[in-house]
C-alpha cells in the first residue's frame, strides 16, 4: 500500500485485504474437492462477517461455540450451522436447535439433558458428541484441549454408550496451529479409542487447529488421511478452522504517539496488546512489523509499547532502518485471526476501525468504534 493511502485511514485499523482472503479460500477449496470433506469457517477465530460474501462459496458453513456465534451463522453466512459449546444453557437450547444443522454436546450428560428437546424444536438436527482423544502435540498447554483434567470431549472411560442411539457424529478437536502429521497422530489415537463406534456414524468432525494455508502445511497428507478414512468408515468428514482461514490477510494499522527513554527506546502507539492483540501475551508470540527486524538487527531499535496503564502492555522489540518519529505509522502483520474476535475497550481504550480493501484496490472503512462502545458495554 502507498503512503497516501496509508495516511488516508484511520487509526488504530484493522485492514483485511480481500485478495489475501481469496488467495486462502482458493487452496481450501482445492482440498475440499480433492478430499471430498466438508470445511466450516470457526467462528472462535476470525467473524469479520461483512467479509463473509467473499467466503461462502468456498465453504460449508460455520461452526459455532453457543448461542451468540450460532446466530451470527445463521444471519450472516447462512449455509450449515455447527454448534459445539462445553456446556448449553437450558434457555438458550431451543433457539440454538432451531437455527443448528449439528448440534455437539460435550458430555453424555449434557446429551441426554438436551437431545430430546433439541430434536422436538428441529427433527432434521443432527446430534453429535464431542470425544477427547487423549492425545495431542499442543505446542501450549493452553491450548492443548487433551491436557490434564480437560474438561473438553468426553473421554472414552467417560462415554456413556446410551447416548449412541441418538448420536449421528462424532467431533475432536486438539490441534493447534499444526500440520497433518500431527493429525495422523491424533487421529490414530482416536481410532484406536473410539474406532468401534465409527461405522455407525454418519459424520466424523476432525475440528480445527489444521495450518493449512502456512507455507510448508503438507496438504497432500492431509487430502490423503481425509480421503482413505472416508473410504475406510464410509462417513462425512468435516474440517472447521479458524485461524487458516484469516492466516496472513490483513494488518493492525497504528500510530506513534510518543517515544520515551528509559535505558530503552520506547514507542508509544495509539493501540494496546493487551486489548486489541491480546495473543501476543498471552500465547504469547510477537508480530511482525512492517519493514522491521528483530532487536540489533537494523540501526534503530525501540520497544513497542501499548497505550494503556498496564504496564507489560508491550508488543515486543522492534529494529527500524530509520529513527521513528510521531506520527509514523507501524503496521503489524497477520493480525486478521483471534484479534477483532477477542478486542477488548479497556482502559477506556478505542476499538481499531475496521476497513476491507476490496479484490479491486479500492479500501472501504466499514465500521468505525468510538466512545459510545465504551460506554454501552459498561452499564
Ligand atoms: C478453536 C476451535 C476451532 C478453530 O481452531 P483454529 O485453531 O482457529 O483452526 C475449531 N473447533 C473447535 C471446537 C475449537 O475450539
Amino acid at each position: 500500500m502507498n503512503q497516501t493511502k496509508l495516511e488516508k485511514l484511520p487509526s488504530p485499523c484493522w485492514l483485511l485485504e480481500e485478495s489475501l482472503v481469496k488467495k486462502n479460500l482458493e487452496l481450501i477449496y482445492d482440498i475440499k474437492v480433492r478430499s471430498g470433506a466438508k470445511v466450516l469457517l470457526a467462528l472462535k477465530g476470525y467473524a469479520l462477517w461483512k467479509s463473509f460474501p467473499l467466503l461462502k462459496p468456498y465453504l460449508d458453513g460455520c461452526c459455532a461455540s453457543g448461542l451468540h456465534e450460532a446466530k451470527l451463522a445463521h444471519e450472516t453466512f447462512g449455509k450449515e450451522v455447527h454448534t459445539y459449546s462445553p456446556a448449553f444453557k437450558g434457555e438458550e437450547i431451543e433457539e440454538i436447535a432451531r437455527i443448528s444443522h449439528h448440534l455437539v454436546f460435550n458430555s453424555p450428560a449434557q446429551f441426554h439433558r438436551f437431545s430430546t428437546l433439541a430434536k422436538k424444536i428441529n427433527p432434521k438436527l443432527s446430534l453429535g458428541l464431542r470425544v477427547n482423544p487423549e492425545y495431542s502435540e499442543s505446542p501450549k498447554e493452553i491450548y492443548n484441549p487433551c491436557g490434564l483434567y480437560s474438561r473438553l470431549g468426553t473421554t472414552l472411560a467417560n462415554l456413556d454408550e446410551s447416548v449412541l442411539t441418538e448420536c449421528e457424529g462424532l467431533h475432536f478437536h486438539a490441534l493447534c496451529e499444526q500440520d497433518s502429521t500431527a493429525l495422523e497422530n491424533v487421529l490414530q489415537n482416536f481410532e484406536e479409542k473410539f474406532g468401534k463406534y465409527i461405522p455407525n456414524m454418519k459424520w466424523i468432525n476432525f475440528g480445527g487447529g489444521h495450518h493449512i494455508t502456512r507455507k510448508g502445511y503438507d496438504t497432500e497428507k492431509l487430502v490423503r488421511l481425509i480421503k482413505n478414512f472416508k473410504e475406510k468408515y464410509d462417513v462425512e468428514v468435516y474440517l472447521e478452522p479458524g485461524e487458516a482461514i484469516g492466516w496472513e490477510t490483513g494488518s493492525l494499522i497504528t500510530t506513534v504517539l510518543d517515544i520515551v527513554d528509559n535505558g530503552l527506546e520506547i514507542a508509544i502507539l495509539d493501540s494496546s496488546a493487551e486489548a486489541h492483540m491480546p495473543d501476543t501475551i498471552i500465547m504469547p508470540y510477537r508480530a511482525e512489523v512492517r519493514g522491521a527486524g528483530k532487536t540489533g538487527e537494523k540501526a534503530y531499535t525501540y520497544r513497542l509499547a501499548g497505550n494503556t496503564c498496564l504496564a507489560g502492555d508491550i508488543m515486543g522489540d522492534y529494529s527500524f532502518d530509520a529513527p521513528l518519529k510521531i506520527g509514523d505509522k507501524i503496521i503489524f502483520e497477520d493480525q486478521m485471526h483471534y484479534t477483532m474476535v477477542k478486542a477488548t475497550t479497556f482502559n477506556g481504550v478505542k476499538l481499531p476501525d475496521i476497513a476491507i480493501q476490496k479484490l479491486n484496490g479500492e479500501i472501504k472503512i466499514i465500521r468505525e468504534f468510538g466512545y459510545e462502545d465504551f460506554r454501552e458495554r459498561l452499564s
